[in-house]
């Protein structure tokens, strides 16, 4: 197979998943092209030359870096750059290949005990593929420790080993670490490229990818739970009438103990089916399929298994709970634009993210003014601070349900 030439070659076909993101897919072909180029030669790979031992791509929640990271490591694998068919892309992809380690972490931080096999796996050459490629997926979580531990290996990389750093942005990393690695930053990509992936990819039904896409403001993971799961779709919905509904203080309380209950549920739905496979896999592993009382050498294992998976249910309901209001901004935000636009008569040429909510957002929008609405969106980032630092959820909802429900 020839390659065709860079300057004007649509990207290869490894790359199909990664959408919306044109120029950093360019600029990971390069490095492929010279990657490929240093190999044919039998040279070492010289930093600098298109190619490097250590990236950094940065991108907003949901732009894709993880589906980016992995076709960048297919493509270096690929003998064809990334035809996208083969036994080397098809397990770079699917995070199976033996060269290609895939690193995301459940815990807060990143933590020394986490990066030293790492770096230790950094040191050996890869088994059969062409590159170790070692992908970081929270590099936003390293710490000073384990960050220093990873310095080491990002600063004299064997020749065969690439690091992949992923985090929202260059800011969120350490400055040492991130000045060792070339940055690649991905767009929010557009919600017409989401709605197609979800098309083609996913198999969604074209009308709900597209307002699946809209609703979650192109974050791609969250679009497509919305496309395919309806109970996703119908608790959205709830959340998003809830300001409808809060008219005294009262009211707004009882809505907050819905939307953090709405929260468990969706995280309950999202993380129930792993919990299941995870204990079933472990009782497979432990060779107490089917036993219907468990042999106490098992019991820890499984107590241990229960721990980890409440201490990530619990990261689950706030980072759902997080996304609930997000969603409540977007709501927030279109009675702000219909408000800016002279009373909602006008078309701005600004789409509404809640196109289907239409007539709820012009009734808020009529009965307020835009600087209450800004005042509620505030709010909704206080409550959405308050979340991130701890505090007990259903406290920090209901002072917010209180603040979006007083009178203008
Ligand atoms: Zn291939």
């Amino acid at each position: 197979m020839t390659t065709p030439s860079a300057a004007v070659a649509a990207p290869a076909p490894v790359w199909r998943d990664v959408v919306g993101q044109a120029a950093a897919i360019a600029v990971l072909e390069r490095a492929v092209a010279a990657a490929r180029a240093a190999a044919d030669a039998a040279e070492d790979v010289v930093p600098g030359a298109g190619m490097t031992h250590a990236w950094l791509l940065t991108g907003p929640p949901g732009s894709g870096r993880s589906t980016a990271a992995r076709a960048f490591a297919a493509a270096l694998q690929c003998p064809d750059g990334g035809c996208g068919q083969c036994h080397e892309c098809r397990t770079a992809l699917q995070g199976s290949h033996a060269d290609v380690a895939l690193i995301a972490t459940e815990h807060v931080q990143l933590r020394v005990d986490d990066v030293r096999p790492l770096v230790a796996l950094a040191q050996r050459r890869p088994s059969g593929g062409r590159w170790r490629v070692i992908v970081v997926e929270d590099a936003d979580r390293l710490n000073d420790n384990s960050g220093n531990v990873l310095l080491k290996a990002l600063e004299e990389p064997p020749p065969r080993t690439v690091w992949v750093l992923c985090a929202p942005s260059a800011d969120d990393v350490l400055v040492t670490v991130r000045s060792r690695c070339r940055r690649v930053g991905l767009r929010i990509p557009p919600v017409a490229d989401v709605a197609d992936l979800l098309v083609r990819r996913d198999g969604a039904d074209p009308a709900i990818a597209a307002f699946a896409a809209r609703a979650a403001q192109s974050h791609i993971g969250l679009a497509r739970r919305l496309a395919l799961d309806e109970g996703a779709r119908i608790r959205r919905r709830e959340v998003l009438t809830l300001p409808s509904k809060i008219r005294s203080v009262g009211a707004a309380v009882i809505a907050a103990g819905q939307l953090v209950e709405v929260a468990a549920e969706e995280s309950k739905a999202a993380t129930g089916e792993r919990d299941a496979a995870e204990r079933a896999a472990l009782l497979h592993s432990l060779g107490a399929e089917g036993a219907t009382t468990l042999p106490p050498a098992v019991r820890a294992q499984v107590r241990q298994l229960e721990e980890n998976q409440r201490r990530r249910a619990t990261r689950a309901q706030r980072d759902v709970l997080d996304r609930a209001l997000v969603d409540l901004l977007s709501l927030y935000r279109d009675v702000l634009v219909l408000q800016l636009g002279a009373g909602g008569d006008v078309d701005l040429g600004v789409e509404l993210v809640n196109v289907e909510l239409e007539q709820q957002v012009r009734a808020l929008a009529a009965g307020s003014t835009a600087e209450a609405t800004l005042r509620r969106m505030d709010a909704i980032g206080e409550a959405r601070e308050r979340i991130e630092a701890n505090v007990a959820p259903l406290l920090a909802v209901e002072a917010l349900m209180v603040a979006l429900g007083r009178v203008p």
